[in-house]
């Protein structure tokens, strides 16, 4: 309920009153589509918070970590929803009509997704099913990778001095191939390029980039499993990036100039650190 979270937060000094009307009631027979964020369980929106304490029912990704679900109503059922490279996973309209069929059975249905819920996470199509089926939804947007996951790498995914554009794109389309992008258009539209899902084509990727005139200097940085304990960063260059050995996934690609500001800002593994962040 409201009324627990009100009173961690005024506990600890972070709000002097707060505001039903910002914390709406999970009402039975609804559908919340939350946002998790990256990795690190913080990162979630107070709304989010808020309505993990309250579903009965949780619909998770792989992509959500077991440390924000810890923090979930300890009397709720959780149904793991989620695609992991190469096992087998539900498929998407399965998922779905779980979340149909709960709602109409009057749980409060709560569908956690990695980072946003409508940037390359499919909320757009499961809300536009739960609008189709009259069902009352809501939508509680996160941190995505593409944005916060590079913060927690010391990537700033704009700079004054660097870029006055961002081109956020995924590397492959529904049918696993490398997506039917203008991919000269691409390489040259912005300084900055982050790649969600791109490590399986990123040769191609990398090769149409370079074909389209995109600088072979240019550099592109890796980040893995940002905002977890396991975060790995590799950067090279455009040119050299058909020599990297394996990078664990999930991981998001950037390419252009942003990354260099690393050698200052990596607060999270980084020499800058004072303290253990872990
Ligand atoms: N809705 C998610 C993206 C889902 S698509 C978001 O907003 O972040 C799945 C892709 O997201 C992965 O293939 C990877 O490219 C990226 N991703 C998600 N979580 C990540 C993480 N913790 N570290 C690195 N990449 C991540």
């Amino acid at each position: 309920m409201l009324d627990w979270l009100k009173s961690l937060l005024v506990r600890r000094g972070h709000f002097a009153a707060l505001d039903a009307a910002d914390f709406p009631d999970f009402a039975p027979g609804s559908v919340w589509l939350v946002g998790a964020g990256p990795g690190a369980p913080g990162l979630i929106s107070l709304l989010g918070y808020h309505a993990l304490g309250q579903a009965e029912v949780i619909f998770y990704d792989a992509l959500v970590s077991d440390r924000l679900l810890i923090h979930a109503n300890p009397r709720a059922q959780k149904i793991f929803a989620g695609k992991r490279g190469g096992k087998p996973s539900p498929k998407q309209a399965d998922i779905t009509l779980q979340l149909i069929d709960w709602a109409r059975k009057g749980k409060r249905v709560l569908r956690l997704k990695g980072g946003d819920p409508f940037v390359f996470g499919r909320g757009g199509e499961e809300a536009g099913a739960l609008f189709r089926a009259n069902l009352k939804f809501r939508i509680v947007p996160g941190i995505s990778s593409g944005l916060g996951g590079l913060a927690y790498a010391g990537i700033p995914v704009t700079h004054r001095e660097t870029n006055h554009a961002v081109i956020f794109l995924t590397g492959h389309d529904e049918t696993g191939d490398v997506s039917p992008l203008d991919w000269p258009s691409i390489a040259k539209a912005a300084p900055v390029i982050v790649m969600f899902m791109a490590v399986k084509h990123l040769n191609t990727i990398v090769q149409k980039l370079l074909a389209a005139g995109r600088d072979p200097t240019d550099r592109l940085a890796i980040v893995s499993n940002a905002a977890s304990p396991q975060q790995t960063v590799v950067e090279t260059t455009l040119a050299a990036a058909s020599d990297l050995a394996d990078v664990p996934t999930p991981a998001i690609v950037v390419v252009g100039p942003v990354s260099a500001y690393r050698d200052a800002l990596d607060w999270y593994t980084g020499p800058a650190r004072e303290n253990s962040f872990g």
